[in-house]
Formats: C-alpha cells, sequence, structure tokens
C-alpha cells in the first residue's frame, strides 16, 4: 500500500471537504490542520496510528506528547471500559480522584495538595488565579515566546516578533486579536535563561507581581532547559518578594518520574501538569502547596479562588490516570530518555551524512529538529534561526516523512512512546536521511537550473 500523500479522491480528503463545511478553517482543532487537508485517524495501537485510508505509520507526535504508553494500552483502555460502564461522571466525588490524586502527590517533594481540572490551560488559568489570590497581587511573569495554554494571560508575547518585541526589555503583546490592554498591564514578560535581564524586570514589578510562570524546556525557546543560574534566580526571587513560582510541567511531566522538577532539582510552589497524567483521557492538575492551595478550599465558605468544573475529576479521566500512573514508572521513563538520547544522536548523525545544515534539540523522550545551526536557546534566538523558509523546510520534512512510514509534527516537534524500540529509532532515523538526501538533491538542482 502506498504511503504516499493521500490524493483528491481518498478519504481524507472527503473528510476534508465535509470539514471545510463545518469548522472554520476546516478544523475543530488548530492544531491537527496541515495543507492541504490533514490525513484523518481511524485507528491506533502501540506507537502507530492507521489512517481511514488504512495506511499506518510510527506515531512519533502521539498527540502532542500525550500519548507516553503509545496507543490504547491493554490496562488503560480496560481502566476506561470498566469505568465508563460503571458510570461516566456523577454529581459526587469518587474514591477514584482520592486514589489518582495520592499517586500524583507522592511523586513530588513540593507537592502537598492538588487539585483536577480537565486540560493544561485550565491547570494554568487556575494556578494563576490562585497565585493572584494568595499573594493578592495582580500581575504574572512568563518568559517571550513561551506556550502555557489558552488562558489570555499565559498567551501574551507567544508569538512575538521584531515589529512589536521591544528592545532589551520584552513588550508584553496581545497574541489573540482584540485582546484587552488590561491583560498586557498585568503581564511581565521575561528573556528565557537571561538572568540579568530578568531579574531587573522582576524587581521593577516586584510589589505587583503574584507569580513566575515557567516551562523548564519550553519547544519554543529551542527546546533547551533553563539554566540552573536561571531557576535559582526565579526561586529567589519569588521568596524573597512573596511571589509564587509555578511551574508548568503539562509537557515536561513525561521528562522524570517525578517531573522536570526531579530532573534538575526546581523547588516550585505550584505545579501545573496535564496530558501524560491522563494517560489519553483529558485531565487537568494544579498541585502546590498546602499554605497556597488553601485558597480554593470553600469548605468553610467563600473560597479566596473559587475552583470547580463539570467534568474535573471526572471518573473515567480519573480511572485512565491511575493506569497511566502506574505504568509511569522510573524504569519507563529511563528506558525512554535513554531512547530519546539515541534517537536524537542518530538524527545529528542524518543531517552530517546528508550535509544539511541543522541541529536535534530535546531533553528526555523529547525531540526538535532544526533546519539551523545557529544557536537556539531563547525566543528570540529561536524565533531568527527559523526563518519563513526554515519553517518551510519543517513542513516539507514532515511530508516526506509521511511518505516514509513516519508521522512527526509540522514544526520539528516530536517525542517518543514506550512501545517504541530501536527498530522504530532506525526507521525514523533512516527516513530523516533519505528525506533530506532529496531535500538536498532539489536545492542543487534548483541552483544549477
Ligand atoms: N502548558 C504547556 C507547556 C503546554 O504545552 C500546553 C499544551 N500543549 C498547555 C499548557 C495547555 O494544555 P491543553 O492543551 O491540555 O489545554
Amino acid at each position: 500500500m502506498s504511503m504516499s500523500y493521500p490524493d483528491s479522491t481518498s478519504r481524507s480528503a472527503e473528510l476534508s471537504r465535509r470539514a471545510k463545511n463545518i469548522y472554520p478553517g476546516g478544523t475543530t482543532r488548530g492544531q491537527t490542520y496541515y495543507k492541504p487537508y490533514p490525513i484523518y485517524a481511524a485507528h491506533a495501537e502501540g506507537c502507530r496510528v492507521t489512517d481511514v485510508d488504512g495506511v499506518a505509520r510510527i506515531d512519533f507526535v502521539n498527540n502532542y506528547t500525550v500519548q507516553l504508553f503509545g496507543h490504547s494500552h491493554p490496562d488503560i483502555v480496560a481502566a476506561v471500559q470498566d469505568q465508563a460502564a460503571r458510570g461516566m461522571c456523577f454529581t459526587m466525588p469518587s474514591e477514584l480522584d482520592i486514589e489518582l490524586a495520592e499517586m500524583i502527590l507522592a511523586r513530588a517533594a513540593s507537592f502537598d495538595h492538588l487539585r483536577f481540572t480537565n486540560t493544561g490551560t485550565e491547570a494554568v488559568m487556575h494556578a494563576v488565579k490562585g497565585a493572584r489570590a494568595y499573594t493578592g497581587k495582580p500581575k504574572i511573569a512568563k518568559c517571550e515566546g513561551v506556550y502555557h495554554g489558552a488562558y489570555d494571560y499565559a498567551e501574551v508575547s507567544l508569538d512575538s516578533n521584531p515589529q512589536v518585541w521591544g528592545q532589551k526589555k520584552p513588550e508584553a503583546v496581545g497574541h489573540t486579536h482584540g485582546a484587552p490592554e488590561g491583560v498586557m498591564r498585568d503581564v511581565v514578560v521575561l528573556p528565557f535563561n537571561d538572568v540579568a535581564a530578568s531579574k531587573q524586570i522582576l524587581e521593577e514589578n516586584a510589589d505587583a507581581l503574584a507569580g513566575i510562570l515557567l516551562d523548564a524546556v519550553p519547544s519554543r525557546c529551542g527546546g533547551i532547559p533553563a539554566s540552573a543560574d536561571y531557576i535559582k534566580m526565579l526561586k529567589s526571587f519569588t521568596r524573597a518578594h512573596d511571589a509564587v513560582l509555578i511551574l508548568d510541567e503539562v509537557v515536561t511531566w513525561r521528562l522524570d518520574y517525578g517531573g522536570a522538577q526531579t530532573r534538575y532539582g526546581i523547588e516550585p510552589d505550584m505545579t501545573t501538569m496535564g496530558k501524560v497524567i491522563g494517560g489519553g483521557m483529558p485531565i487537568g492538575v494544579v498541585a502546590g502547596r498546602e499554605e497556597i492551595m488553601r485558597v480554593y478550599d470553600s469548605s468553610a465558605g467563600k473560597a479566596l479562588c473559587s475552583h470547580s468544573g463539570t467534568f474535573a475529576g471526572n471518573p473515567v479521566s480519573m480511572a485512565a490516570g491511575i493506569a497511566a500512573m502506574k505504568l509511569l514508572t522510573v524504569t519507563a521513563t529511563d528506558r525512554l530518555n535513554q531512547l530519546g538520547e539515541r534517537a536524537r544522536e542518530s538524527l545529528r548523525e542524518a543531517f552530517r551524512l546528508a550535509d544539511v545544515e541543522g541541529q536535534v534539540t530535546g531533553e528526555g523522550s523529547l525531540i526538535l529538529m532544526h533546519f539551523s545551526t545557529e544557536p537556539l536557546g531563547d525566543y528570540r534566538a529561536t524565533w531568527r534561526a527559523h526563518t519563513e523558509r526554515r519553517a518551510e523546510m519543517l513542513v516539507d520534512l514532515f511530508r516526506r516523512l509521511l511518505n516514509r512510514g513516519i508521522l512527526f509534527s509540522t514544526w520539528g516537534l516530536g517525542c517518543l512512546s514506550t512501545p517504541m524500540e530501536q527498530a522504530e529509532i532506525d526507521h525514523l532515523a533512516d527516513a530523516v536521511l533519505a528525506s533530506l538526501r532529496e531535500i538536498k538533491e532539489e536545492n542543487r538542482k534548483a541552483l544549477v537550473s
């Protein structure tokens, strides 16, 4: 069966024509659209996803880092089926949410209490609101260009560019058209990993800052981790100025049994999680120190920060999460991280062998490919390195990989899942090498003609 891009008579093309009549932009979810139309999924098992035209590919995106155990892991499927038959959601708490909460709380020293939400976006929103409620201060700091979900405040300066980003001190720039000025006023934007500049900006806003939102390995800053000095500075600032350090581990939780905070020795006051915690079902978590988490307590009257949600702690997500946390062992994360190291090395070798300019970054089981050898490390450097042409090259690489049985993202991000073995990594490296050689050859021909 041909793996090449499904043509206009394919089932994917047909579904896409239907979707265009229903959805703005032809999709219900921005990040699953690409031109001319997305390839539609039919079913998946292990590390392979089969499209509606019957083509199976190795999945290196895993719903943007959710499916750490691959698709339809039998333990997770059994837990979901069993729970769905017993009740999908109740207006009562269940033992399941207590069990999952206990499992998560046992994993990191910074967690005393937690609350469940339905998504990472919601977890970040509640953490930010919680930090404001705890400190009584209005502002939040975040790093320029970093994604923390769709809450207005978390989105500020997400896609800043040289026309608007200001000089040394980053401007707070609205992401969504029409974002209120008030939102920009209450977000302080920091240059990732720049200790001196960030410290100065934080100090200028110290009286008004409720907290700092940090992702320890932001992909939009090149997939390079926050330095120990940067983390130390943020921690000592928050300690000195009665502000809350919120670590966003929606993606990085997969890096260690106790997330990035364990891997890099970070001591956050609050942590947000999601994705992998739900084993494929929607979930979000806000965890943190008891005295801060108390802001959500409504047992004795109105909470300082109200938190509810019709589906928060729903038993099906909880059951899937319990099964997932049982699978997320130290051995599993260590093995996957080692496989990630080997994958990055093989991909670097592919760039070398094909003699194409590029670099491969990422941590643990996260992989990022870039068509640039310029140093990355913060948002502005990453933005400059990813010229329009290089971004197009990543989309081009994505298509060539599809034709070779590999599902990667359109912007260079990939990740591994536990059903993968060395054979899948070799398949990826061979497919990348063959694709890069094609790209090189086509560029050469274009130069000659
Ligand atoms: N924070 C980070 C670091 C994320 O990468 C994401 C999603 N990719 C979110 C928050 C938002 O999570 P969700 O898509 O579940 O709302």
